[in-house]
């Protein structure tokens, strides 16, 4: 069966109506990208920097992470790499950060780390800044839920792009600058966000605990985190209804987006971006070649106004 799965390596993501899906690949270290490359991946959905700064006594400076985001964009070679700024905190840790957080979770995390160290966060961005100019790169802010989160980001942006300038140091004219959607605000009211950003990509692993209220990595409620809950359903449904409605791309790269036997359930909503582990690319693109898109819409947008827990089954073509 994997024989027949790796025959699909070189065809194209396309269901039968006709309509082209984009498959991606989520890696967490710039070797993976070769990986990615060689799974028949479109781009990098979702690059997690933060493993550049985990399990190491000192951090990455500008020199060493320019080379890391340089070289996932050359091995890309023009498709789109979506890094995604630091998303530490929570499940995340620096080796020998001692803080003691009452919920890690609803902490200081992601965007909100970055924010509150603006030299940190600086780095970051110069380093993203000069590689954009050796392929197609786009930045992804993790656990965005405000638009002043959005507005500082913009100002480190510009902050960074004035210290290039200084140097003499070239970057890309334009890089495109989206959000994790992942708490359930920015997924309720989206349209702001949707003018203030290029492009959003759904982050379910952490869109499903903010909204069932289950922490993710709790094996006593594990039984609990049900990413197939009508709400979960509904909001990611709403996402990509709305971002399409702004005429802005949506992706999902958490965990369900690999998940084959949720892809029709997925391409029901409208989903036409997905982001995974290189490894599950050919089961969901074999998914995506069997169905029938329009049809699925209809399916599902019965099963959701019903608010009832969807079976991924019932959506099985005959
Ligand atoms: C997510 O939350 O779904 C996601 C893709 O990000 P991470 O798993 O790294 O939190
Ligand atoms: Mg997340």
């Amino acid at each position: 069966e994997r024989a027949e799965l790796e025959l699909l390596r070189n065809e194209p993501a396309v269901t039968l109506d006709g309509i082209d899906i984009s498959l991606n690949a989520n890696i967490e270290l710039p070797e993976e990208a070769a990986v990615a490359l060689a799974a028949g991946a479109k781009g990098i959905g979702l690059f997690r920097s933060e493993f550049l700064f985990m399990g190491r006594d000192e951090l990455p400076g500008e020199e060493e992470q320019y080379r890391a985001y340089a070289s996932v964009a050359k091995t890309m070679a023009g498709l789109p790499v979506t890094i995604r700024t630091l998303d530490l905190g929570a499940d995340k840790t620096l080796d020998g950060d001692t803080t003691v957080a009452t919920n890690p979770a609803l902490g200081q995390r992601a965007i909100r780390y970055c924010l509150a160290r603006p030299e940190m966060f600086g780095t970051q961005l110069r380093a993203i800044l000069r590689a954009s100019v050796h392929g197609n790169i786009r930045i992804l802010l993790p656990m965005v839920a405000h638009l002043h989160e959005v507005r500082a980001t913009r100002a480190a942006l510009d902050a960074a792009r004035r210290e290039l300038d200084a140097r003499g140091e070239p970057y890309a004219a334009h890089i495109e600058l989206g959000a994790m959607v992942e708490v359930p605000a920015i997924a309720i009211a989206i349209e702001p966000f949707a003018q203030a950003l290029d492009f959003f990509s759904i982050g379910t692993n952490d869109l499903i605990q903010y909204t069932l209220a289950i922490d993710r990595g709790d094996h006593d409620v594990a039984d609990l985190y049900d990413p197939l809950h009508p709400a979960v359903l509904r909001l990611i449904a709403n996402t990509i209804n709305a971002a399409q409605r702004a005429g802005k791309s949506v992706a999902v790269c958490g965990e369900m987006a690999g998940d084959s036997r949720l892809t029709r359930l997925l391409l029901g909503m409208g989903l036409t971006e997905f982001s995974m582990h290189p490894q599950q690319l050919l089961d969901v693109k074999r998914e995506v070649r069997g169905a029938h898109s329009n049809a699925l819409r209809v399916k599902v947008a019965t099963a959701l106004n019903r608010a009832q827990p969807i079976d991924p089954d019932a959506l099985q073509l005959p």
